[in-house]
């Protein structure tokens, strides 16, 4: 039987794997929407391969390209916000959110609103609008899957025991490319080194966040919303291999642990099967080879991240919303150049420090409190720029 299926985020990395896993699978799925910001040829290229009823691009001023590059196709193209909205409300089985940031909020509470399956990539949609987002999953009987690999891991843990029984989660961290580094090194860490990751082929923004640990430090924050066994049954150890892609406790000192590639396509295939299983082009994970598996405390010396984003959840209201937000302009300045690499907590820390945000009741709360960030972010970003 064929599901139909939206992806919002369709050039992306996440968008890539899934794409690579629904070609595999093709008649298996329909294609009602795919999006992207500006990839318009890339867009459109994928459009045409997988057939998709409508292409969206977020960033309106790429809509032209998006049309030319689809001439003749019949394939509707939109651009702009209100049209990613669109696209996301519209009729589908199955939605990929794999927008990257608080940009993909508005979409993924379009995708909630509408019902169905939502597999969620988009952290920072959480993290930005956790209650409010859990809600409407709650109000609209929405089955929220969740594709990023260590909520993944601990989705499959959990399956078939309750919250009441579990000890501890543990989020496994493989701690980034600069794990090892010492301080005086991080301080003159460059982009280029920063999305190099040594395990992980992802995004840009996703791959900073793993080297400054900001990832985990979300990735709590994710993990508390839609594992809700409090914060104090939340911890983080670091990993490096990635093969333990996290662990789950129960009160009898029995832990389970979900081990894989690292590549996003175990997760999120896991996603597009669920409940049941696909087959995928990774390699069998072979133990004897990788030999050895190590455990290390997280430094919140080096990467005082996770420490500011579990700070910000005990704060609760919009506190999550300011980090995120903060976060996003930090990595995007660090990204064009603008701040060095350890900037980027300390732009946080300082946001965190000046901005009191109110406790949001609605989406348009969260936004605001997001737009709001991002200009006072911008501003702190001046005393820290490197000339
Ligand atoms: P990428 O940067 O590779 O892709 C982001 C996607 O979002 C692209 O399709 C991009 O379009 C689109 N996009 C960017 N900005 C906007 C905007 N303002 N409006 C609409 N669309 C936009 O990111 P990733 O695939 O790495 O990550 C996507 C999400 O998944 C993130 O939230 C990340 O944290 C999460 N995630 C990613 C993992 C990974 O392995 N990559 C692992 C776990 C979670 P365009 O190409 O036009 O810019």
């Amino acid at each position: 039987m064929t599901r139909s299926i939206t992806l919002l985020g369709a050039t992306g990395s996440i968008g890539a794997s899934t794409l690579d896993l629904i070609r595999r699978d093709r008649e298996q799925w329909d294609v009602e929407a795919l999006t992207a910001n500006c990839s318009a040829q890339e867009l459109a290229k994928l459009a045409r391969e997988f057939d998709a009823k409508v292409a969206v691009v977020g960033d309106e001023s790429c809509l032209a390209e998006l049309r030319e590059a689809l001439t003749g196709t019949g394939i509707e193209a939109a651009g702009g916000e209100a049209a990613l909205c669109e696209a996301a409300a519209r009729q589908t089985d199955f939605t990929v959110a794999a927008i990257v940031g608080c940009a993909g909020l508005r979409p993924v509470m379009k995708a909630i609103e509408r019902g169905g399956i939502l597999a969620l990539a988009n952290k920072e949609a959480l993290v930005s609008a956790g209650d409010i987002m859990t809600a409407a999953v709650r109000e609209h009987d929405v089955c929220l899957l969740p594709t990023d690999s260590e909520h993944n891991a601990i989705f499959q843990c959990l399956a078939g025991n309750n919250f009441a029984d579990v000890a501890k989660i543990t989020l496994t961290a493989s701690g980034g490319p600069f794990r090892t580094w010492s301080q005086e090194q991080l301080e003159s860490a460059k982009p280029d080194q920063a999305v190099a990751h040594p395990n992980w082929d992802m995004g840009a923004k996703i791959s900073v966040d793993s080297a400054t640990m900001m990832n985990k430090g979300l990735e709590l924050i994710e993990a508390h919303y839609m594992f809700p066994v409090g914060l104090d049954r939340l911890q983080i150890v670091v990993h490096p291999q990635s093969v333990i892609h996290s662990m789950v406790e129960y009160r009898d000192r029995s832990t389970l642990a979900q081990l894989g590639p690292s590549d996003m396509r175990v997760p999120i295939a896991s996603c597009l099967a669920y409940p049941h299983r696909m087959d995928t082009p990774m390699e069998p994970l072979n133990l004897a080879e990788i030999g050895e598996l190590t455990f290390f405390e997280p430094d919140e010396e080096r990467f005082p991240a996770t420490r500011l984003a579990r700070n910000a959840l005990l704060a609760g209201g919009g506190t999550p919303a300011v980090l995120n937000a903060a976060n996003e302009v930090a990595v995007g300045a660090f990204l064009d150049g603008q701040i060095g690499f350890t900037r980027i907590a300390a732009v946080v820390e300082e946001m965190l420090n000046r901005y009191a945000a109110q406790p949001p009741s609605t989406l348009e709360d969260v936004l605001a409190i997001d737009a709001d960030v991002r200009i006072r972010a911008a501003e702190v970003l001046e005393s820290y720029a490197l000339v």
